[in-house]
């Protein structure tokens, strides 16, 4: 069984079902992207499997853990990061303080320290005691993922990262991806931004009005006509 493992998740907010029979599975330094339109249902699905907002059901497990059952703190702890689209930081506390806001207790592997943070992301290096609130959105996205980093994941969700980026910061976004991927993280992506997702992609999901569309590599999904003109 893959580390991330999802079969079957229905979503609802209200009466209104937003997600229908997803199944999906992400394995640990792995990088799978879901690719879709806006409103397909990407937010909503990362959403599901922190069991945040949603109704849902279906069968989610992570390291062998059922986790559909479970609260958001608790699948927090067993290692799986969530990095959510509108980029929670806190405005009013500095780079390091909002660091240390996202730090959990290691579970058996290393825990990231500061200065390796910092070598990930050397934007932020020069801007420690800087408040989150007087950052560029470039910056304040590293520094979500950096918050979510030191809750130790092994693995990341991570809801559409390059959205609104300039292109030199989508590219150390893809870096960071790749270094993460190196050191066994796996990842489920949101995206829109193809030529982003097409350099991280291991494996693309194509998810269209809450369902699985397409599954399988890149090169797969530019072969396949219809699929390719929507998304492509
Ligand atoms: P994406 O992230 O792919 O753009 P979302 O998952 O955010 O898509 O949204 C999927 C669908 O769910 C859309 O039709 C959207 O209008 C609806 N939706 C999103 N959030 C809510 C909410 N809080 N309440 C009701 N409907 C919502
Ligand atoms: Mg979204």
């Amino acid at each position: 069984m893959a580390l991330l493992d999802i079969d079957g998740l229905d979503a609802w907010y209200g009466q209104a079902q937003i997600l229908r029979g997803i199944s999906l599975a992400v394995d640990g330094g792995e990088v799978a992207v879901l690719l879709g339109r806006n409103g397909a249902g990407k937010s909503t699905t990362l959403k599901a499997i922190m069991g945040l907002e949603v109704e849902r059901r279906g069968r989610i497990t992570f390291g062998g853990v059922v986790i559909d059952r479970l609260p958001v703190h608790e699948i927090a702890r067993l290692g799986l990061g969530y990095v959510p689209e509108e980029r929670r930081i806190f405005t009013s506390l500095t780079v390091e303080e909002n660091l240390a806001v996202g730090r959990l207790p290691p579970r058996g592997g290393r825990a990231w320290r500061h200065d390796e943070l910092f070598r990930l992301f050397p934007n932020l290096a020069g801007m420690r005691d800087r408040p989150g609130g007087h950052m560029s959105g470039g910056e304040q996205q590293m520094l979500t993922i950096a918050r979510a980093l030191m809750g130790n994941p092994r693995f990341l969700l991570l809801d559409e990262p390059s959205e609104g980026l300039a292109p030199v910061i989508v590219e150390t976004i893809a870096g960071t991806v790749a270094e993460l991927k190196r050191r066994g993280v796996g990842m489920l992506v949101s995206e829109q931004n193809t030529a982003f997702a097409r350099t991280i992609a291991d494996r693309v999901y194509v998810i269209e009005r809450g369902e699985i569309a397409f599954s399988g590599t890149f090169a797969a999904l530019e072969a396949d006509a219809a699929l390719a003109e929507r998304h492509l």
